[in-house]
């Protein structure tokens, strides 16, 4: 896979706007509500996938019910993914070094 990351560190509680259809998908004022577009392949924690669109879940070698059921590494899994072209938002969580990840198809 290839894929451009995209380091949200710097900035403080930015809202995430979909790069190809400035839909809000994570809007920190409404205590960081998720809501995916088209667009959005996954939005992932270090720790678990928040969501997962059918088609992304599809290029990973490992299952999302497999990886949580086995407390793997989400990041490694989304890396290992056979989907061609990723656009990845990586943000803190604020908490320890708990990271988001948002990714959209481009
Ligand atoms: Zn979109």
């Amino acid at each position: 896979m290839s894929y451009t990351i995209i380091d949200l560190e710097q900035q403080t509680q930015p809202d995430l706007l979909c790069p190809s259809c400035q839909h809000c998908v994570l809007d920190w004022s409404k205590t960081q509500y998720i809501q995916p577009c088209e667009h959005t392949a996954f939005i992932a924690l270090d720790l678990g996938f928040e969501y997962v669109a059918d088609d992304f879940e599809q290029t990973l070698a490992v299952s999302v019910d497999d990886i949580h059921a086995q407390e793997l590494n989400v990041w490694q899994h989304i890396q290992g993914s056979s989907l061609a072209c990723l656009t990845i938002y990586k943000m803190s969580l604020g908490v320890a070094d708990y990271k988001r990840y948002v990714g959209f198809t481009v």
